[in-house]
C-alpha cells in the first residue's frame, strides 16, 4: 500500500537510501497516481475486508470497478496464505496478535517515516510481516527488502515490551507471478541495520545531501525523466571506448548487455515523457510531429451487424471458443478441475531469456545441436 504523506516513505526507502538527494528532487514533482496504483489500492481494500471477516472483525465489503475475476482470484490467493499463517500462529502461541493494515511508526530511526504493513502477526518469539504485491511485471523479493525491514523495526518497537521477539520474518506474496518468498532476520540484526544504515542514510536523504546514484531504483522516481545523473549514467554506454578491432570482444558485449535493459527502459521513459508533453501540453519538439497510429476496423453495433448479415442470407457468423483455464477452474472448483481436467492441462516451458546472474529464477542448462550430435555418436 502507498505510504500517504510520509516524507521518508518506507515504500520509497530503497531509492532514497541509494540515491539520497532524490528525496528532495522528487518533491519538486507532483505525485501522480496511475491505474495500476488505483487497482492495487482496491485489491488491498478487498484483502483487508476478507481477512477481517476471517478474524471476525466488523468490516464492510468494498466495491470497485477494478474487481475483475482475475484480481479477486489473486487477492483470494493472498488471503488463503494469510489464513494459513493465522492458524499456524494460533497453534504455536497462546496469545498471538493479528493486525490487518497496521499503521507502523518508524520515526525513531527516520524523521517523518511511517507506513502501513498489510498483515502483521506477532507470536511469542516471532514477528511475521506479510506484504501483498499485485504487480505483474517484476518479481519482488523479501531478502533485504528495505520497505519490509522498516516495518519490522516499527513493529519491534511496539511489541518488544510484551513479547521476547528474536526473529523478524518478512514475506512477499505476489499472487499474479506465483511468487511467495520469505526471509528472516534476527531482531538484533535488524536493529543494527536500523541504526547503522537506515538512520544515517535517512538523515542524508531528508537534508538533500549525498550523491545522485542512478540504478534500478530510478524506476519509480518522479524525477527520472529529467534527471541528469540518470541520463549521464546511460549515455556513458554510447561513449564506451571499444578497441579498434572490427568485431566486439565477449567482454565488450557483456558490458553492453549489462546496461542494455536499463538503457532501453530509460530511453522509453524519456520518449514517453516527450510524447506526453506534446499530447497534453502542446509542446513542440523540433523535428518531431504528432500523427495518428494505425487502427483496425470495428463494428459500430453488433446487433445491427447480425441483423443486416442475416437479412442478406449470412447466418453462419458466430464462432464458439473454449473458456480459459482460469474460468474453467472457477466454474468447476479447484478439486473437480484437477480430477476432471488435471491430465489435460500442461504448462509449456517458458521462452528462454538471458538474464543477469542476480535474477532469482533457477538457471536452465541447454544442450546445443552440437552437444546432441556428440551424444549420438
Ligand atoms: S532518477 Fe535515479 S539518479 Fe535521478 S534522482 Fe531519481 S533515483 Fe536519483
Amino acid at each position: 500500500m502507498p505510504d500517504i504523506h510520509a516524507r521518508f516513505s518506507p515504500s520509497a526507502a530503497k531509492r532514497h537510501m541509494e540515491c539520497t538527494p532524490s528525496l528532495l528532487l522528487e518533491e519538486q514533482f507532483p505525485s501522480a497516481t496511475s491505474q495500476f496504483a488505483e487497482e492495487g489500492t482496491a485489491g488491498h481494500a478487498l484483502a483487508e475486508h476478507l481477512i477481517k471477516k476471517y478474524l471476525k472483525i466488523r468490516s464492510k465489503r468494498p466495491t470497485s470497478d477494478y474487481y475483475t475475476d482475475e484480481l479477486v482470484e489473486a487477492v483470494d490467493d493472498y488471503v488463503d496464505y494469510v489464513k494459513e499463517q493465522i492458524e499456524l500462529a494460533r497453534s504455536e502461541c497462546e496469545y498471538p496478535v493479528f493486525n490487518v493494515e497496521k499503521r507502523v511508526d518508524v520515526s525513531n530511526y527516520a524523521d517523518n517515516c511511517f507506513g502501513t504493513a498489510d498483515m502483521v502477526i506477532v507470536t511469542d518469539n516471532v514477528v511475521h510481516i506479510i506484504d501483498l504485491k499485485l504487480g505483474k511485471g517484476v518479481p519482488v523479493y523479501a531478502e533485504d527488502n528495505y520497505q519490509l525491514m522498516i516495518y519490522g523495526l516499527g513493529i519491534l518497537e511496539e511489541y518488544e515490551m510484551l513479547y521476547d521477539i528474536y526473529v523478524v520474518r518478512l514475506t512477499i506474496h505476489q499472487p499474479r507471478l506465483q511468487n511467495i518468498n520469505t526471509w528472516e532476520i534476527s531482531s538484533t540484526g535488524l536493529k543494527a541495520w536500523g541504526n547503522e544504515v537506515l538512520k544515517p542514510k535517512a538523515a542524508l536523504a531528508l537534508s538533500g545531501d549525498g550523491d545522485f546514484v542512478a540504478g534500478e531504483h530510478c524506476r519509480f522516481c518522479r524525477a527520472k525523466n529529467q534527471c541528469r545523473a540518470r541520463a549521464e549514467e546511460y549515455l556513458r554506454l554510447a561513449q564506451l571506448e571499444f578497441k579498434k578491432a572490427p568485431l566486439l570482444t565477449d567482454d565488450e558485449i557483456l558490458e553492453v548487455i549489462s546496461k542494455a535493459d536499463e538503457l532501453s527502459k530509460w530511453a522509453a521513459d524519456i520518449y514517453s515523457y516527450a510524447q506526453d508533453e506534446a499530447i497534453n501540453s502542446g509542446k513542440v519538439w523540433n523535428g518531431y510531429k504528432l500523427v495518428r497510429g494505425k487502427t483496425n476496423r470495428k463494428y459500430t453495433n453488433e446487433v445491427d451487424v447480425k441483423k443486416a448479415a442475416n437479412e442478406a442470407g449470412y447466418n453462419d457468423i458466430f464462432k464458439k471458443t473454449l473458456i480459459g483455464i482460469t474460468d474453467m477452474e472457477k466454474l468447476m472448483g479447484k478439486k473437480k478441475f484437477n480430477d476432471i481436467l488435471g491430465d489435460l492441462v500442461y504448462k509449456p516451458d517458458g521462452k528462454l531469456t538471458l538474464v543477469p546472474e542476480s535474477d532469482k529464477r533457477e538457471a536452465v542448462s541447454v544442450s546445443t545441436a552440437a552437444d546432441d550430435f556428440k551424444e549420438e555418436i
